[in-house]
């Protein structure tokens, strides 16, 4: 099917749409770099409501096109590439707030993060609310409340049949991480974080392995802490003007209605954090970004116990650990030169497929709903390999 005939019989769903070879270009591209693949979708479309979604998926399934999500096109890991063409479908004009309370906010998911989320991307300032729950994991303030989808009440979604359905409690993850292979997402009712005060510290610490024995004690003390990071010497290199440090910064944040009890903390000299913690967007992915043209990057996610080893072996390369509740280091690496993720690790993100992203039973109620109701492998096709066991 040429772009034309697509566009001739889009127009029938009267929902705005493009066809410009630049803009499918574009628009087809995310921050990946091991993604070579030069797919293009044949239309980008523009819904403004979950009416247009609801119309765009029954165009896909009367013509049996590929159909795929997209939010700002900050994922790292080729989510938003339709590597079988068809239809792209931005969803950055479906940002309204639909309502809000004290507790919780609804948002279209193409909205971007400017509540006081509980966990949030570095990128929050660049990102859409769906692409983060479709498409992203941990972020700022995991060490408390988790993973991002664990913030969402419920998510409003158009699946594979071309139904609204609104998922709750466990079938939340049908839809999270998901990258849009189970339907596209239109709203999400999520927590908000309290409007405590933060503060912020950072503890120094000579060599690494003191900074991991410290790590390892907030872990057993279990202090209230909102997020807990780590940084090399060498990143802070990279984020100059915002103190540098020639040594493992760990930074910690609390709410301050909650201090947490100095027996409970590193016994180790601290500085104020203050400034670290007001330009977190110049986190990892902040840092990656502004350097993206001479950067390579990669992600893994390991137990604490395996961090330390992990980490000497990539020591002169630019590294940054997120803590969370899962008890995982999410170690973030990033190099001047291609770096190869070799190890055995569990998860790691160096693959297009999002298998090794996810735990079993998350990705299992993936495939169980894909295998039931897209039976045409229309939605974000290869982007999940429904083997479960590989
Ligand atoms: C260096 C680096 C570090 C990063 N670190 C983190 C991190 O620590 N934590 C984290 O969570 N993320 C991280 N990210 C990834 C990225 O910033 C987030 O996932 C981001 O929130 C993506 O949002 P987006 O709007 O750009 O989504 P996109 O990139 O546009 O989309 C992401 C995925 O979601 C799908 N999607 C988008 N919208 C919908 C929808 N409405 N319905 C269904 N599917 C949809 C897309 O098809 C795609 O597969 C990092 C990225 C980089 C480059």
């Amino acid at each position: 099917m040429t772009d034309d005939t697509i566009a001739e019989r889009f127009k029938r769903t009267n929902v705005e749409y493009s066809t410009d070879l630049q803009e499918r270009i574009v628009k087809s591209r995310d921050l990946t770099k091991f993604v070579k693949s030069l797919s293009i979708p044949d239309i980008v479309v523009y819904p403004k409501n979950e009416e247009d979604v609801i119309k765009i998926v029954e165009f896909a399934l009367e013509e049996h096109v590929p159909i795929v999500p997209r939010g700002s096109g900050h994922g790292s890991v080729g989510g938003v590439i339709p590597l079988k063409g068809g239809i792209l479908v931005d969803m950055t004009r479906m940002n309204k707030r639909i309502e809000e309370d004290e507790d919780t906010i609804t948002l279209e998911a193409g909205s971007p993060i400017n509540f006081p989320a509980r966990v949030y991307p570095t990128l929050w300032k660049r990102v859409t609310i769906g692409g983060n729950f479709c498409g992203g994991s941990w972020g700022i303030g995991s060490y408390m409340y988790g993973i991002n989808w664990d913030q969402v009440i419920e998510a409003r979604m158009v699946n594979p049949l071309g139904s609204v359905v609104t998922l709750k409690g466990g079938d939340i993850k049908i839809a999270a991480h998901a990258e849009g292979t189970t339907g596209i997402v239109t709203s999400l009712k999520v927590l908000k974080k309290p409007g405590y005060r933060e503060e912020a510290r950072i503890y120094l610490f000579g060599r690494l392995k003191d900074a991991v024995r410290a790590i390892t004690k907030v872990y057993e003390e279990s202090p209230p802490l909102y997020h807990l990071l780590l940084r090399s010497p060498q990143m802070s290199r990279l984020t100059k003007h915002l103190g540098e440090f020639n040594k493992w910064q760990l930074l910690i944040v609390y709410f301050s209605e909650s201090e947490p009890e100095e027996k409970d903390l590193p016994r180790q000299s601290y500085v104020n954090g203050k400034v670290l913690w007001e330009n977190r967007d110049m986190f990892f992915a902040g840092v990656y970004l502004k350097h993206f043209n001479e950067m390579y990057y990669s992600t893994v996610h390991v137990e604490l116990d395996r961090m330390e080893g992990i980490m000497e072996k990539f020591k002169d390369e630019y590294l940054e650990v997120e803590f969370a509740n899962d008890r995982l280091a999410h170690i973030d690496i990033m190099s001047n030169r291609p770096i190869n993720f070799t190890l055995d690790n569990p998860f790691s993100v160096d693959d297009i497929k999002i298998n090794s992203r996810l735990r079993r039973d998350h990705l299992q109620k993936i495939i169980n709903y894909k295998k039931r109701y897209d039976k045409e492998d229309l939605f974000n096709p290869g982007k999940v390999s429904l083997e479960v066991f590989q």
